[in-house]
């Protein structure tokens, strides 16, 4: 029987054809919403230096472990606490905002997605860089977004200029990725200034690594949305938290799509891990030390190889060589089980992107690389 609707399937979509087998498109595809996926960074399964995805090589503040140790499985029975409270709250004492002013999400993606759904709604493109987060497009093609990507200059800066023009909103990540590049808060500040009628996403998950936060800008604009996750700095990626901080009104829009969407975004389990890691400020503050600590040292070494680099103020590196393809060496580091990114692509075919890991990590990775520039 399934053999036979198999079959009857087949013959509804593959005919054979003088150059063989083409696709028929079945009545109901014409409706389907269809989009190009984002593509996240492989997760190896087996033993591998994970470079590749700019996750933290620390462990999460020792309470993390300790909430979930003390958790009640009884708890899961009920539905968590829509509002998110717990951890709304423990986010605005750190920020020194109003728990009004905070939305969470399941990691920033969520939070990004639902600003996009809330914000961008207009008929006139949404501009973001060249060279950015790729998630951007995606849900632009997701949710039917006109948008417009001017270029950042040679050195990979954002052009502060192309962005004062008629929009409908501005998203760009600061520090940017995959570039590592920080734009002083000067910048970012004209940006939203010349935007007034747009709403302004910063996309700040790698800002803990580099300067100023646009945070403290939030009282002074109120088309400003500053979204920032516990992925990175925060050693939670697996755990699913991000946020946006903002004014009041964008907040309480957020929210009126969340609960038109899914009023249980945040689990039970997250919210608690989520709280503990926001209190351990020394911690988390130790953490970031030593990543800078080694993504400075790291610089010295990449110098020597004769690589070169941007001037990184996030917790990975966007790194070239004017002997080595670039895709070549991605794959010989694959191969030898030190995992990095690469994407290609017009103006970055030449570059990989190297997420500082441990000092034990990285010592490894040059330690290939030196062997690898000296066979040839
Ligand atoms: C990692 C990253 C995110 C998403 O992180 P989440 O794990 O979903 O919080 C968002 N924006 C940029 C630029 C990132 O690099």
């Amino acid at each position: 029987m399934l053999f036979l609707n198999l079959k009857s399937l087949q013959k509804n979509i593959f005919k054979e054809g003088s150059k063989g087998a083409f696709l028929v498109m079945r009545e109901f595809e014409k409706n389907i919403r269809k989009v190009k996926p984002y593509v996240p960074g492989e997760q190896p399964r087996q033993k591998a230096i994970k470079l590749n995805t700019n996750e933290n090589p620390y462990p999460p503040a020792p309470g993390v472990a300790r909430a979930l140790k003390d958790m009640d499985a009884e708890s899961f029975r009920l539905y968590p606490d829509p509002e998110a409270s717990a951890l709304v709250e423990e986010l605005a004492g750190y920020y020194h905002v109003r728990p009004e002013q905070v939305f969470v999400g399941v990691g920033s993606d969520d939070v990004l997605a639902m600003c996009f759904l809330t914000f961008f709604n207009s008929k006139k493109p949404i501009l973001f860089p060249d060279i950015t987060y790729s998630f951007y497009e995606v849900w632009a093609e997701l949710y039917r977004i006109p948008y417009e990507r001017p270029a950042l200059d040679a050195e990979f800066h954002l052009v502060k200029e192309d962005y004062y023009r008629e929009n409908g909103g501005v998203i760009f990540p600061n520090p940017n990725a995959p570039t590592a590049l920080y734009e002083e808060l000067g910048v970012v500040e004209d940006i939203v200034a010349h935007n007034q009628d747009s709403i302004v996403i910063v996309d700040e998950a790698y800002i803990d690594f580099a300067g100023r936060s646009a945070l403290e800008l939030i009282d002074k604009y109120d088309n400003l949305i500053v979204v920032q996750t516990f992925s990175k700095a925060r050693s939670m990626a697996g755990m699913r938290i991000g946020y946006a901080i903002g004014g009041p009104v964008l907040i309480r829009y957020l929210n009126d799509a969340k609960y038109s969407f899914n009023s249980y975004t945040m689990n039970q389990a997250s919210l608690l891990c989520g709280v503990e890691a926001v209190k351990d400020k020394e911690y988390f503050e130790e953490g970031i030390r030593k990543i800078i600590e080694t993504r400075e040292w790291a610089k010295r070494e990449l110098k020597e190889l004769g690589f070169h680099f941007t001037a990184s103020q996030a917790n990975f590196l966007f790194v070239s060589h004017p002997a080595y393809d670039a895709r070549e060496l991605f794959e010989a580091l694959r191969e030898e089980g030190i995992y990095v990114r690469y994407w290609g692509g017009r103006r970055i075919s030449q570059y990989m992107r190297i997420t500082v890991g441990t000092r034990e990590e990285m010592e490894a990775l040059f330690s290939f690389l030196r062997g690898y520039i000296m066979e040839r």
